[in-house]
């Protein structure tokens, strides 16, 4: 087949001082950058996503242009291919995979309950089947969620806070993935390590994201809507500057220990691990919008309703204590700055001619 061959001639295989990644969800937001990043430091990465149509197809394959401009090739195809999978695994011996697949969203899964399921519970499964097959086993990073920690009101939450009460089926599914991932590596003695990101922004972002469509309307002239609880406090969300999360996947793909798998070295069983990337500063939906007014120059017509969303939690903080001990991780980039980033990406891929003052530091720096 024609991306046997493209995967064959691809520069993935067998670096000699790098590793060989798999990036599911490569065409992605996030995967997009990571792989960007791996292949910059000389890692060996291929792609894999299934182009899903969940957001527009199109960003999709202005990301997978981006990648293939930088000798980044992107198989088509979905985690519940078997038969590609295999044969994927058998070209390629992968040291590490990093996992970011996943179908996102937690207002979706009101729609189509069905494709979290498929995605996010029955894709990863067979992502793990697969891996364990494998000779050697490839460490695995995978994307799990801050919304794990659902209604739970600790604050901030750290990795051991109770996971038992997610908000949408999507933090459910997700909460299953770590609780799948640790049976994988119980019973097999895969590496697996979990990543609960909170709340990712950046330029290549995802439209279906506040941050993203806020910016979209509000340069539109749109009215947009901001939820409160029914108390009438503010939504807070521990936004992470997409580069600060990228870190913290590379580190933990660092420190991920090669599996035991038959074609290892023999030693103790892969560990399981969990970690936040967060950015441990929560802002309120409030001042995200006036950072967005402030850099865009235009002033938002709000509508504010006092009824949280299905799905929404209040808020989320991260304590990133456990992954700045392990790999360094350290957030460094603040929501104004990230935004500007970000809305510098968003004018120039849409073509907006916008009032947007030109690299003026926002009143927020
Ligand atoms: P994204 O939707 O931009 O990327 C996911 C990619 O996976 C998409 O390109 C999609 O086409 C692909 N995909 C989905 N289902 C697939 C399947 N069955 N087979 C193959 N490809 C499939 O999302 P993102 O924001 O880049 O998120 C990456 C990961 O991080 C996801 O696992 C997500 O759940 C998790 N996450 C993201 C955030 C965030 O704020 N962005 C927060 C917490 C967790």
């Amino acid at each position: 087949a024609a991306w046997e061959k493209q995967v064959r001639q691809s520069s993935t295989p067998r670096r000699p001082n790098g590793f060989s990644i798999l990036v599911t969800g490569a065409a992605g937001f996030v995967g997009t950058h990571c792989s960007l990043a791996l292949r910059k430091r000389g890692d060996g990465v291929l792609g894999l996503d299934n182009f899903n149509s969940y957001y527009d197809p199109s960003l999709k394959r202005a990301r997978q242009n981006l990648l293939s401009r930088n000798q980044i090739f992107t198989v088509e195809a979905d985690l519940n291919d078997t038969p590609m999978l295999n044969k994927l695994f058998d070209i390629v011996p992968f040291t590490h995979v990093l996992h970011l697949a996943a179908q996102a969203g937690v207002r979706y899964a009101m729609k189509n309950p069905q494709s979290y399921v498929q995605s996010n519970i029955a894709g990863f499964i067979n992502l793990l089947e697969v891996a364990k097959a494998a000779v050697p086993q490839p460490a695995i990073v995978w994307a799990s969620s801050s919304s794990v920690y659902g209604l739970n009101k600790d604050n901030p939450f750290s990795e051991m806070d109770r996971t038992d009460q997610p908000a949408s089926l999507y933090a459910a599914t997700k909460k299953a993935g770590e609780e799948i991932a640790h049976t994988y590596n119980h019973i097999y003695g895969l590496s697996l390590t979990g990543l609960r990101f909170f709340t990712v922004y950046g330029p290549w972002g995802r439209p279906d994201m506040a941050y993203f469509f806020f910016t979209k309307d509000i340069l539109q002239g749109k009215p947009i809507n901001i939820y409160k609880t029914h108390d009438g406090t503010e939504v807070a969300r521990d936004f992470t500057y997409v580069d600060d999360i990228v870190k913290g996947c590379v580190g933990a793909l660092d420190t991920a220990e090669k599996s035991t798998g038959s074609g290892g070295k023999k030693r103790g069983p892969a560990q399981l691990r969990v970690y936040n990337l967060g950015n441990t500063s929560p802002v309120g939906v409030g001042r995200l919008v006036s950072i967005l007014e402030g850099l865009l120059n235009v002033k938002a017509k709000k509508h504010v309703i006092t009824m949280p969303r299905n799905g929404d939690v209040p808020f989320t903080h991260a304590n990133v204590t456990l992954a700045h001990k392990d790999f360094a991780y350290k957030p460094t980039t603040d929501l104004a700055t990230g935004l500007r980033k970000f809305v510098k990406w968003y004018v120039s891929y849409y073509g907006v001619q916008p009032k947007v003052k030109k690299d003026t530091p926002s009143e927020a720096e």
